[in-house]
C-alpha cells in the first residue's frame, strides 16, 4: 500500500515540488484560504495518513497523535514545537521534527523592527499622519525611546533572555547601535561570558538593569509565565518588552496591568498566549505594537522552511532518520518499530 503525507494547511510551493520529486502521495486538507481544519478533519485525515506536516501555531491534540497506530512521524513547519505535546508523541513513538536554524536571521531582523518600532511609536506615527490630523507644527510629538546612545551619549542595555540561535542573532545586530548586552540562558552561562560584549545575568538583574528585555527562549513548562506580575515590578518604568518568541512565556493579563498602569513603557509583541485572539485589553493601549506572529514571514524563509519540513517528512515516511529531530529516543523503541512495521 502506498504511504500518504498529510499536509493540513497551505505549504508553499516550493515544499509541494519536495513532495512531488520524492513521488510522494499527499494530501492537502484546508480551506480556501489556508484556514487549517477543525478537528474532527483533521483526525479523519491523519487515520488515513503515515506523516502529517503540521504548523507551529497550530496545536496538534492529543487525540490526533493517537488517532493513527501507523503515524510515522510528525514534521513541524517551524522551530518551536510546542504546539505538539512532546512527552505524549515519545510515548506513543512517534518521532517529531522542527525547522531550525533557516528561519534565525528573518525572526531576529523582525524582533529589531518591532523593537524600534515600539521605542519609536513607529505605528502609532504612521496612523497619526494617514488621519489628516497633523495640520501644523507642534502637533502630538511622538517621543520616542532611544536605542542608541541618544543625545546624552548613555549606551542602553539590550536584556536577551535565551541565548539560542535567536537571541545571538538579535545580539549581533545590537552592535551598530552601540548597546550594552546582558543576557540569562542557564545552560548557555558559559557561552555568554565568552561572547564578546555581552555579560551574563541572572533574570532578576536582567529585568532590572535593562532598557529593552528581549524573549527569545522557547516554551516549555520551565518558561510558561516566565515574565508575570513580579518580573515586570523589577523592570525600569522606562524599560520595553519585546516578545517574537511563544505568546505563554508572558502573562499577557499581568502584561497588561503593567502597561496599564505604566509600571513599564511599552511593550511590542509578535506572539500571544491564545492565537489568534490576543487579550482585547491590549487593544485599547498606546502603548503597544501588536503584531500577527510574522517572525519568520519572508518568501525566502518560510520556503527554506517548507523545504526542511518536507524533506524531514519523507525520511519519515520511508522509515529514516530525519535530520531535525526533537525526540531521537522514539527510534530505538518497541512502538516506533512497530508503526513501521518493523
Ligand atoms: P534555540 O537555538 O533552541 O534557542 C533557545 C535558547 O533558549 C536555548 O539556548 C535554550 O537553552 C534557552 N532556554 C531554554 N529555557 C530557558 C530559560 N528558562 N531561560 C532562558 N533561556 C532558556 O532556539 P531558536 O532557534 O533561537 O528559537 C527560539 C524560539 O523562538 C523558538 O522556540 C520559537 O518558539 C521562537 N520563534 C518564534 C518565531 C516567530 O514567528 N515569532 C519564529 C521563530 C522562532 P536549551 O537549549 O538548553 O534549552
Amino acid at each position: 500500500m502506498s504511504k500518504k503525507i498529510l499536509v493540513p494547511w497551505a505549504m508553499p510551493e516550493i515544499g509541494r515540488a519536495i513532495l512531488r520529486n520524492a513521488k510522494a502521495e499527499v494530501a492537502f486538507l484546508h480551506g480556501p484560504g489556508g484556514e487549517v481544519p477543525g478537528i474532527a478533519e483533521l483526525i479523519e485525515g491523519t487515520l488515513h495518513a503515515d506523516v502529517l506536516i503540521t504548523r507551529a501555531d497550530h496545536a496538534i491534540p492529543r487525540k490526533v497523535m493517537s488517532a493513527n497506530p501507523r503515524l510515522r512521524g510528525i514534521a513541524n513547519y517551524g522551530v518551536g514545537y510546542s504546539n505538539i505535546d512532546i512527552a505524549y508523541a515519545t510515548e506513543l513513538g512517534i518521532p517529531i521534527t522542527n525547522t531550525p536554524g533557516v528561519l534565525t536571521e528573518t525572526t531576529a531582523d523582525l524582533s529589531w523592527a518591532l523593537l524600534m518600532a515600539t521605542a519609536r511609536q513607529i505605528p502609532q506615527a504612521h496612523r497619526y499622519t494617514l488621519s489628516g490630523e497633523w495640520k501644523a507644527l507642534g502637533g502630538r510629538t511622538f517621543m520616542g525611546l532611544d536605542i542608541g546612545p541618544g543625545g546624552s551619549n548613555r549606551p542602553k542595555v539590550l536584556g536577551i533572555i535565551g541565548f539560542g540561535r535567536i537571541g545571538q542573532a538579535v545580539a549581533r545586530r545590537s552592535r551598530g547601535f552601540k548597546m550594552k548586552v546582558i543576557a540569562f540562558d542557564p545552560p548557555l552561562k558559559a557561552l555568554i561570558e565568552k561572547t564578546r560584549g555581552v555579560s551574563y545575568r541572572d533574570l532578576e538583574d536582567l529585568l532590572r538593569e535593562s532598557d529593552f528585555v528581549s524573549i527569545h527562549c522557547p516554551l516549555s513548562a520551565e518558561t510558561r509565565h516566565l515574565i508575570g506580575e513580579k518580573e515586570l515590578k523589577l523592570m525600569k518604568p522606562t524599560a520595553v518588552l519585546i516578545n517574537a518568541a511563544r505568546g505563554p512565556i508572558v502573562d499577557e493579563k499581568a502584561l497588561l496591568a503593567a502597561l496599564k498602569q505604566k509600571k513599564i513603557a511599552a511593550a511590542g509583541l509578535d506572539v500571544y498566549e491564545k492565537e489568534p485572539h490576543p487579550t482585547p485589553g491590549l487593544f485599547k493601549l498606546e502603548n503597544v505594537v501588536l503584531l500577527p506572529h510574522i517572525g519568520s514571514a519572508t518568501e525566502d524563509t518560510r520556503g527554506q522552511m517548507a523545504v526542511l519540513a518536507a524533506k524531514n517528512a519523507i525520511a519519515m515516511l520511508r522509515g529514516k532518520k530525519p535530520k531535525n529531530i526533537v525526540n531521537p529516543e522514539v527510534f530505538g523503541s518497541a512502538d516506533y518499530l512497530r508503526r513501521i512495521g518493523k
